[in-house]
């Protein structure tokens, strides 16, 4: 089979180009006679892969010089604990905004750590929309604020005008952009912590990205785990112990190719015309429909269901044969779901619209 348009939501298709360097590359990196996954941590060689790539993505994410960048094991999904241990006692209270299941994990690992005020409930296991605002309550004492600006199952993100009443608290705002970080640009000095499991927007699973600023550093409580104490990353430059050396030299590839292409800035206008014209196809058709709320739908992860829910086995039998893959839905949420991160090209989407016009003039 030749390369496909894969819509998996993650581990998710990286670019092209990035994925023709590491096979060039593969077996003889940089003229060294070995691979970068046989390379020492340690050696001045791959230390200049590591500089690179930390250097490169805090220019293309602006990250202000008082903010640390550390690569950490356990994905996204090991932060859920590491940040009340970092920020919070036993017993201390800490605000979580309930979007959707990715919220509920991260509430229920928090909740063994701390007291978890939940600032809005979504109202059912998969919300469609954010909670109405007037109905948000913060608690004064909270240590921080936790939001999941995009529910990767849903596709529910969370806007500007959201974020800013979240801003607005005067706390330490903590993201999880697992599924949508450098989507668009943003102002990383807004946030206390972001943090991203690798395998979405950024390369191959096994790295997650943790993005800190520098007074949050030095409290983590005295039981921590030695490798979930963002000090301990931040003054061993991510390395105390051996870290996932393949993976952070192909998310360092991924940085170069979006500062290729124009950064940020130039991802996000791409970004917004590949989610802009497949919500459009969807709202147009009478064949199939998106149930999230349209001004917070996801630029990321466009769900959508078939009016005949018995032609769902069909429709992804036929869009594998035409070279779609992966556009199950999550289980937990049922129907389709095409997950449109930077890496997928507009031609993607653009043959996925095609296909799903095909097909719905075949069995409507
Ligand atoms: C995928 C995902 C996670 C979990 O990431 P892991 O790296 O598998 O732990 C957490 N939050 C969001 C929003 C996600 O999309």
């Amino acid at each position: 089979m030749s390369r496909t348009f894969n819509f998996s939501a993650g581990p998710a298709m990286l670019p092209e180009d990035v994925m023709r360097q590491a096979a060039h590359e593969f077996l003889n990196w940089n003229n060294s006679g070995m691979s970068v996954m046989e390379m020492s941590h340690r050696s001045p060689e791959y230390m200049g892969v590591a500089h690179k790539m930390e250097a490169d993505l805090r220019e293309i994410m602006a990250i202000p010089d008082n903010y640390k960048v550390i690569f950490t094991h356990g994905g996204a999904s090991l932060q859920f604990a590491a940040i009340p241990m970092n920020l919070a006692e036993q017993g201390d209270t800490v605000d979580y905004l309930d979007t959707g299941v990715w919220s509920h994990k991260a509430i229920k690992e928090a909740s063994r750590y701390a007291n978890v005020n939940v600032v809005a409930e979504g109202g059912s296991d998969n919300p469609t929309e954010i909670p109405n605002h007037s109905t948000w309550t913060f608690s004064p004492d909270a240590k921080y604020i936790h939001v999941c600006v995009n529910e990767t199952i849903t596709g529910l993100e969370l806007k500007d005008d959201d974020l800013d009443i979240v801003f607005a608290q005067g706390k330490p705002v903590i993201a999880d952009m697992s599924s949508n970080i450098m989507c668009r640009e943003i102002d990383v000095s807004k946030y206390a912590m972001i943090y991203a499991g690798a395998q979405k927007n950024i390369g191959p699973a096994g790295l997650a990205i943790v993005i800190v600023r520098e007074d949050l550093l030095g409290h983590a409580r005295q039981d921590t785990p030695t490798l979930m104490n963002w000090d301990v990353y931040a003054n061993n430059e991510s390395m105390f112990n051996t870290p996932a050396t393949y993976a952070w030299y192909l998310a360092g590839l991924v940085f170069q190719w979006i500062k290729k292409i124009g950064g940020v800035a130039e991802i996000a206008k791409m970004n917004e015309l590949k989610a802009h014209k497949l919500y459009a196809y969807i709202d147009a058709s009478d064949f199939y429909s998106n149930s999230i709320s349209k001004h917070n739908r996801s630029w990321m992860n466009v769900t959508f269901n078939l009016a005949n829910s018995a032609l769902e086995k069909t429709f992804l039998d036929e869009s594998k044969s035409a070279g779609l893959l992966s556009l199950k839905g999550h289980k937990a949420f049922g129907g389709m779901r095409a997950s449109i991160y930077n890496a997928m090209p507009e031609d993607g989407v653009y043959a996925l619209i095609q296909f799903m016009d095909v097909f719905a003039k075949k069995y409507a």
